[in-house]
């Protein structure tokens, strides 16, 4: 007699995503495994004295959604521990939301808040003078909603030791008064850590519930496998490494060790062992080490290859050429996945210089590097990518003319010609780029795929339509594409395709059941649809208080 099933799916639209794409009607479970995948009658052989069923009655079913980019223990601290500046449209908005929380904590020794948007201070950024009337003797340092920019007060600068004199850092930028010279309360990039450093850190039970509150959040939204990028804290990596004892994790971790553009090779050592730490984790590990080259458009840090419209500049490279490749070129024969943050097309092809030279010095293997991000990219930088088999990490929740970053910066700061073409989604796939799509969380707040996967088809912000609202509308790609992009693109970008990713006998039973089929519904409502049920490996993390099971 065959094994019998612990769960049996029937009824149900199951989009497997293997190979030839297959449908099928059921699928059983037996332990954290998918057992069978079938028609009713072969699964239902599998149905055991103990089994539970569940009648889909037609649902959709897919698997466990990625996020290839999603910064959870920062974002999830931040969510529970800072002042939040997301609604924040103003300047003197932002302000007034530090006043409330200055109010509530009056022995409070640093605030640190999060969200502002870049268009409440374009150009040199929001100023120092407005956060001094309110709050002159304690420390404020705020984080725009990318966390490339900082705005600050004068106590900030001062216990920093920031002012006339002190030079720009390598990578960064202190925006100054155009008349005085002084500081005037905004810094970019590294110059953000002349400030940042003195903060302290949060502690590792801050990250656990952190990662906890993010947990929550994307078990409702079908997520079960993640790659944080940018890990540099010890008290993040304890933290993740604590729940994983403490069998609190539902989503399986495969991250990103931050390799710092100071140290170039000196820190290799320390990221080897850092690695070894985590090797054996089951939900938690640490293979890949993230590169940030430059910075981003809305702080005119992304490094381009024509100047800014609005500035003299090109932007920002964030580490020495040299210096990179040589780091790169250690990762990778140490045989580091590398994850590479690029915004602007000249970084894109420094980043490609890199991987390629590391990879003409090694003995080929199946390295999987990925570029994230990617707004503009030289056409014939997507070629190279294909040929280094360079995995894509896009963010297509960003695919939209969303008119605060839209048309009052990307235009302004790129010229029309630039910000038409930004985002490529299609031709990366036209080109077999594996694309992998992340949300960059807590850069987007509202971070469901679902989301996404709608951006992806109509490149259109959700609620709006017409065809002057489409960003760039040759790179729109197919809904089949964008359920890929998050699910079986991202078991492999993270080389776990052979454990989960597609719904396939012996893989992990990491499984969605949505409302509705996507496939069913008008491209605009896609967003609409809703996850009824969260599987993660087999263990159900997330059940809709409507989707009720009847006995049967
Ligand atoms: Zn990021």
């Amino acid at each position: 007699m065959a094994a019998s099933a612990d769960l049996i799916l029937y009824n149900g639209s199951i989009n497997t995503i293997d190979n030839d794409k297959s449908r099928a009607e059921a699928l059983a479970i037996t332990g954290s495994e998918i057992l069978i995948v079938g028609t009713n009658e072969d699964v239902k052989a599998f149905e055991g004295d103990n089994t539970q069923l569940i009648d889909l009655k037609g649902k959709m079913v897919l698997p466990g959604f990625f996020d290839s980019h999603a910064h959870v223990s920062m974002g999830g601290a931040e969510a529970l521990f800072t002042v939040d500046l997301n609604d924040c449209e103003s300047q003197q908005e932002a302000a007034d939301a530090v006043k409330k929380y200055l109010d509530d904590k009056p022995d409070i020794e640093v605030i640190i808040g999060v969200g502002w948007g870049n268009a409440i201070g374009t150009g040199n950024g929001p100023r120092k003078e407005i956060l001094d009337n309110i709050v002159p003797t304690v420390p404020v340092c705020l984080y725009s909603e990318d966390h490339h920019s900082l705005w600050v007060n004068s106590k900030a600068l001062e216990i920093a030791g920031i002012g006339k004199e002190t030079i720009n850092p390598k990578g960064g930028v202190i925006e100054r008064d155009p008349v005085t010279g002084e500081a005037s309360g905004t810094l970019r990039e590294s110059a953000m850590n002349l400030v940042t450093n003195n903060i302290p850190e949060y502690t590792v039970e801050q990250y656990k519930a952190g990662i906890l509150f993010y947990q929550k959040i994307a078990a409702a939204c079908g997520i079960t496998s993640v790659h944080e990028p940018f890990m540099r804290n010890g008290n993040a990596l304890d933290a993740y490494s604590q729940l994983e004892k403490e069998g609190k994790l539902t989503i399986r971790y495969r991250n990103s060790l931050f390799v710092d553009p100071e140290k170039g090779n000196d820190q290799v050592e320390e990221l080897i062992a850092e690695r070894e730490k985590h090797s054996s984790g089951t939900y938690f590990q640490t293979n890949s080490a993230k590169f940030f080259i430059d910075g981003v458009v809305e702080g005119a840090t992304a490094y381009l290859e024509e100047p800014y419209e609005h500035i003299d500049s090109h932007g920002e490279l964030v580490w020495d050429t040299q210096i990179y490749k040589e780091t790169v070129a250690r990762l990778h024969q140490e045989r580091f996945t590398i994850h590479i943050h690029s915004i602007g097309d000249a970084s894109t092809r420094i980043a490609l210089d890199g991987l390629e030279y590391a990879q003409i010095k090694e003995e080929p293997f199946d390295s999987r590097h990925a570029i994230t991000h990617l707004q503009l990219v030289n056409p014939e930088d997507i070629s190279r990518m294909k040929k280094l088999n360079v995995v894509a990490v896009p963010n297509p929740y960003w695919f939209m003319k969303e008119p605060s970053y839209y048309f009052d910066i990307e235009e302004p700061y790129l010229g029309k010609e630039r910000a038409e073409r930004q985002y490529p989604m299609q031709s990366l796939i036209d080109e077999e780029i594996v694309a992998a799509s992340a949300s960059d969380y807590p850069v987007t707040m509202n971070f469901h795929p679902l989301n996404a996967i709608q951006l992806g088809v109509t490149r259109t912000e959700i609620g709006k339509s017409g065809d002057h609202l489409i960003n760039n509308p040759t790179e729109r790609t197919t809904l089949e594409n964008m359920i890929e992009s998050f699910t079986i693109n991202g078991a492999y970008s993270l080389k776990l395709d052979h454990l989960t990713g597609s719904i396939e006998k012996g893989k992990k039973a990491d499984i969605i059941v949505l409302d509705q089929d996507l496939f069913k519904m008008p491209e605009a409502n896609i967003h609409q649809a809703k996850v009824l049920l969260t599987l993660f490996e087999g263990k159900e993390v997330y059940r809709d208080k409507e989707f009720t099971v009847v006995p049967s």
